[in-house]
């Protein structure tokens, strides 16, 4: 029988491919005995064993471990190799498997606790390294936002003037949790957005949104067919002052 996987050769994207679901098939791709590593509750890496010691080219790094020589991504179903993907899967897995750093093991800065998966910058908690996504959500977001009403706060006490009119200016903007309030229906919005897409993908974007309590969906503006909208912050628009009337 045979299963669709991803190969990695060295050097090289993944390619998707379908092989024969044979232990000498597995061997001649990576080139001598195999060794698994579980890398999700579905998904295993089958790589060389003893790819360091062949001095087989140096591939990728998985889980923090330096990867030699050509891998495969298989599923697991039981106690078999299986495809590597259903439909659903596919969507979370393909954009980490063209970034095969997705599977290092990071340190995160700010909680010291080791992820996986793409890290964020934890600018202004600290000024290098990388945090985890729990850290960033909850600490870095809501830092950022401080820093810039801080500014602006900042730039008004020095007199500087943040309106290009010159005219009235509007309140500081406050910001919600959705767990803590909801918007009403239809208004457009700003919200620190995360969604994944066939197409696009978002992390802690800011977009202009509005959100649909029948559904409990949030719709962005520039991509009503984005699903699975997450939204850590939201606030709303400030409102535009009228233009200066000229002087007739
Ligand atoms: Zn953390």
């Amino acid at each position: 029988m045979n299963i669709t996987v991803f190969v990695k050769e060295p050097g090289k994207a993944p390619e998707a491919r379908r092989i024969p679901n044979e232990l000498a098939s597995l061997q001649e791709i990576v080139g001598g005995w195999i060794e698994t590593m579980t890398v999700g509750s579905d998904i295993v890496v089958i790589c060389n064993e003893e790819g360091r010691l062949l001095g087989l080219p140096y591939n990728c790094k998985i889980c923090g471990l330096d990867i030699f020589g050509t891998i495969i991504l298989a599923g697991v179903k039981g106690e078999n190799f299986a495809d590597v993907y259903s439909k659903e899967r596919l969507r979370y897995l393909l954009p980490h498997l063209w970034n095969p750093d997705y599977f290092e093991t990071k340190t995160c800065v700010l909680c010291g606790k080791a992820f996986n998966g793409f890290g964020n910058n934890p600018w202004p908690l600290a000024e290098s390294g990388e945090c985890c996504d729990k850290c960033n959500l909850e600490r870095v977001v809501p830092a950022r936002i401080e820093v810039a009403n801080g500014r602006q706060a900042a730039q008004r006490a020095e007199g500087e003037d943040l309106t290009p009119a010159g005219e009235k200016r509007t309140a500081t903007v406050e910001w919600y949790r959705p767990e803590e309030k909801l918007p009403k229906d239809d208004i457009v919005l700003l919200g620190v957005v995360t969604a994944e897409s066939k197409n696009v993908s978002f992390v802690d974007a800011m977009e202009l949104l509005s959100y649909d309590s029948d559904s409990g969906n949030w719709i962005l503006e520039g991509y009503p067919a984005v699903r699975d909208v997450k939204v850590s912050w939201w606030c709303e628009l400030p409102v535009v002052p009228d233009l200066p009337e000229e002087d007739a």
